[in-house]
């Protein structure tokens, strides 16, 4: 029965209950005033006229009472009914209908509510089926890369890992996605150490060396952010990281064997230089015969080329030492001045060629430590910068080698006045093979590096104060 129904024949009810007290008041109104009022029967008229009226204005009152209630009620059910229907559906339920015959009230609603609960539901299934195929597109980009990869959130938990990920790492898809890393990492070594270098970005950046598939392979590995960027590029929210490994292994097969390669030729090339050298020294002696002016400057000519391409040899050797991992250090307790009289002493002839003058700042006997260093390796470090100290310098220029104590530590640093370096290659002058674009004077770009392997060995450093047209100062740092 719809509300309408509901209403008309309640009205009716109550209408026809009204008509009825009217007609029966005046019916009895009519009795009364035909009968006399001294009659014994007006009384008894009388009261039962009241009763009457009594009897149906109380049944009207009931009447209109229940009406009031039930009206109002029945249309309460449907309206709760229609919005427990709304909050399922603001709850994603959507598979909720309204149950309505087609008499009841609010019956052309629900249909409207059931049609938009069913559209609802088509929209969210043509959703899903959307997501789950872009998933799985996704899925299979990260699965085609041939390098490991891991995606993490940011409770670092694996959202999705490739199976070359799973290979190195010897885990399986459903034991770690939606898994926490740290808690995967108490009992997988490899996979700790991803997470501790992604915490501590800065950390060691060393190859990661793994033996899997019986073999050996090098990783490098790279930590990349995952951010979201908004539409007008206003916000970034940090969803999580990705970690990536890539196979270095044939380029460090390559780097093997062209390490091995250096070190063969240099040593092979040693022999032969220091015979040529010899033979110069044998035909300089004036026992075996004078040199007239021109040979003999042709004879120092070789010689400075010879005692050039022994360095040259001695700087791979150097280097392929350090790049086997065979570099040894055997130290000793050493006085600071014997390793800057080394270096002055190495560098004598070639100061004098250029008229440079070497002057020592060390302090008096008493107020410098001695040091706790393979004396060879620090004298060739101090060797080698007072070398570029002199060649980068103008003749006739003068330049400083001095020592001091530092706190528990000892400086010891090399001073020059000349061309100095621009602050953008403050770094790159210490990587391998790097010379200052234009640099016209000769070398190989090995010789800081060298030295800054050979001080970071015995733990201290090696740093660079230069600038533009006034000159350089390098300094080593030891603890003693
Ligand atoms: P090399 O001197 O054999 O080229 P190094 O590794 O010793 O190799 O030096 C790298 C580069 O740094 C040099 O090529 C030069 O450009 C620059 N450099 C090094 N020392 C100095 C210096 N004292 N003054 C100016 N430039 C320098």
């Amino acid at each position: 029965m719809n509300i309408k129904t509901k209403l008309v024949l309640g009205l009716g009810i109550l209408a026809g209950m009204i008509v009825l007290l009217v007609a029966l008041s005046i019916f009895n109104l009519q009795i009364l005033t035909e009968v006399e009022p001294a009659s014994p029967n007006a009384p008894v008229y009388l009261e039962r006229a009241l009763l009457w009226i009594s009897v149906i204005g109380v049944v009207c009152i009931v009447t209109g009472v229940a009406l009031l209630l039930w009206l109002p009620s029945s249309i309460n059910k449907t309206i709760r009914k229609l919005t427990d229907g709304i909050v399922e559906i603001a709850n994603h339920n959507y598979g909720k209908r309204l149950d309505t015959k087609p008499n009841e009230e609010f019956y052309g609603v629900s249909e409207s509510f059931n049609r938009m609960a069913e559209r609802l539901t088509e929209y969210r299934e043509s959703i899903l089926t959307d997501i789950l195929a872009a998933k799985r597109f996704l899925e299979a980009i990260v699965n085609s890369i041939n390098d490991p990869i891991i995606g993490l959130n940011n409770e670092k938990e694996i959202l999705f890992i490739n199976d070359e990920a799973l290979t190195i790492l010897n885990l399986k898809r459903e034991e770690v996605i939606r898994k926490s890393a740290e808690e995967l990492a108490l009992r997988n070594d490899l996979l700790r150490r991803l997470v501790r270098e992604l915490m501590t970005p800065a950390g060691n950046k060393e190859p990661l060396k793994i033996y899997a598939d019986n073999k050996e392979s090098y990783f490098r590995t790279s930590y990349i952010p995952i951010q979201y960027k908004d539409e007008d590029k206003s916000a970034v929210t940090n969803l999580g990281n990705i970690i990536m490994l890539k196979n270095i292994t044939e380029f460090k097969e390559l780097d093997t064997a062209k390490t091995t390669f250096i070190s063969t030729i240099s040593h092979e090339l040693k022999t032969p230089i220091s015979a040529i050298m010899m033979s110069l020294k044998l035909l300089e002696d004036a026992r075996i015969g004078g040199l007239n002016a021109e040979q003999q400057q042709l004879s120092a000519s070789i010689e400075e080329n010879a005692k050039r391409l022994l360095d040259i040899t001695s700087e791979l050797l150097n280097i392929t030492q350090i790049e086997n991992g065979r570099l040894q250090l055997r130290p000793r307790i050493t006085k600071p001045i014997e390793l800057v009289q080394y270096a002055i002493k190495a560098n004598q002839v070639q100061a004098d060629k250029f008229n440079i003058q070497i002057e020592v700042d060390y302090p008096e006997e008493g107020k410098i430590g001695k040091l706790f260093v393979d004396s060879e390796k620090i004298a060739w470090v101090l060797t080698n910068l007072l070398s570029n100290a002199i060649r980068y310098s103008k003749e006739n220029g003068r330049v400083v080698i001095g020592a001091r104590q530092e706190g528990d530590g000892i400086e010891m640093y090399v001073r020059d006045f000349g061309k100095g370096i621009d602050p953008h290659y403050h770094q790159s002058i210490f990587d391998r093979y790097f010379r200052v674009p234009g640099t016209k004077i000769q070398g190989s770009g090995l010789g800081l590096s060298i030295s800054k392997d050979f001080v970071e060995a015995h733990n201290g450093s090696l740093t660079v104060e230069s600038e533009l047209g006034k000159g350089s100062t390098f300094i080593i740092r030891l603890k003693k």
